[in-house]
């Protein structure tokens, strides 16, 4: 136990110290991973289900660990967020994310828009806008081919705040969507002031389509909410055939899912945009 004040203490659990000694490892573990450029980033294709042509490529990160192999993002984008080292991380992201783009425009591959995870913590850095710009700038691609996700909690959650940065950003020619669209406690009278492009439905009420009534009605609702307020509507983690068939006949046009592309490595998407 460790003394703070006179008769006041706090008691460190075993268990409160290992997470604490975990936590401060995985740092310096993402700290040398970041120096040592470790960080890749896969690309899943989003699809346009009436043409089956690829309208848009969505950049997620791996960490390429030389011993533990492949990291999914879940193991350590939340610390990442919380010791703030998600800003060096998500800007490499993004350099990475539009250099790729350039070079598939350059070659004629891909028509569509690079989509890019950000995060709250990046978005509150009072430069965001400014950095994402002339980051953009120096690689050469145009905005209008730049899509920002930014999940549905921290839109809503910060909607007061960030709703003139959200507004420059639009202004500069990026689009915005709305990430794991129902999951978070959206706000009808932000979703009509927000200048927003895409709802992305997660994966949660695809998973048991078509068969759960429920998700049915859910996504029929999504669907006529993102055409009532002109915006454009994505399912996320399409796995089966069915699913495509039940999207299509109510409207949701496009989808992303191991359905059709797997996320994979910038070298496996290339392949995969040349035979599509
Ligand atoms: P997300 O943005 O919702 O990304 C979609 C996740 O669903 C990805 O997981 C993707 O691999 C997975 N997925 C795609 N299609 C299917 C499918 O048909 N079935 C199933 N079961 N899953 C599918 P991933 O790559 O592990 O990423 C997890 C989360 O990590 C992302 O969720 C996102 O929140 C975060 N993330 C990934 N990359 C970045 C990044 O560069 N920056 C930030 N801030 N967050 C990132
Ligand atoms: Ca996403
Ligand atoms: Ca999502
Ligand atoms: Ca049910």
């Amino acid at each position: 136990a460790k003394s703070r004040g006179k008769n006041r203490y706090v008691f460190y659990t075993q268990d409160m110290t290992d997470t604490i000694f975990r936590a401060s490892k995985l740092d310096t573990e993402m700290k040398r991973a970041i120096e040592r450029d470790e960080f890749i980033v896969y690309y899943q294709p989003q699809i346009d289900l009436q043409t089956g042509g690829v309208v848009g490529i969505e950049a997620l990160v791996r960490w390429n660990d030389p011993i533990k192999g492949m990291i999914p993002p879940n193991a350590f984008i939340p610390r990442a967020e919380e010791n703030r080292m998600i800003i060096p991380l998500g800007e490499m992201v993004m350099k990475k994310a539009l250099s790729q783009l350039k070079v598939w425009q350059d070659e004629k591959l891909f028509k569509g828009r690079m989509a890019i995870n950000i995060s709250g913590i990046q978005m509150e850095e009072e430069n965001f806008v400014e950095k994402i710009e002339t980051l953009r700038q120096g690689i050469g691609v145009d905005a209008s081919s730049i899509e920002l996700e930014m999940t549905e909690s921290y839109i809503m959650t910060k909607a007061a705040s960030s709703i003139a940065m959200l507004q420059e950003l639009k202004q500069l020619g990026f689009s915005i969507s709305v990430d794991d669209f129902g999951t978070g406690y959206s706000s009808l009278s932000y979703l009509k002031q927000l200048p927003l492009d895409k709802l992305k439905i997660d994966r949660s009420f695809i998973k048991d389509l078509p068969d759960d009534m429920e998700d049915r009605a859910i996504l029929r609702a999504i669907v006529s909410l993102a055409q009532g307020l002109g915006l454009d509507v994505l399912a996320e983690g399409v796995e089966e055939e069915e699913q495509k068939l039940f999207l299509l006949e109510n409207g949701c046009l496009m989808a992303q899912g191991f359905l059709f592309a797997k996320p994979m490595s910038a070298q496996a998407c290339e392949e995969y945009l040349r035979q599509n």
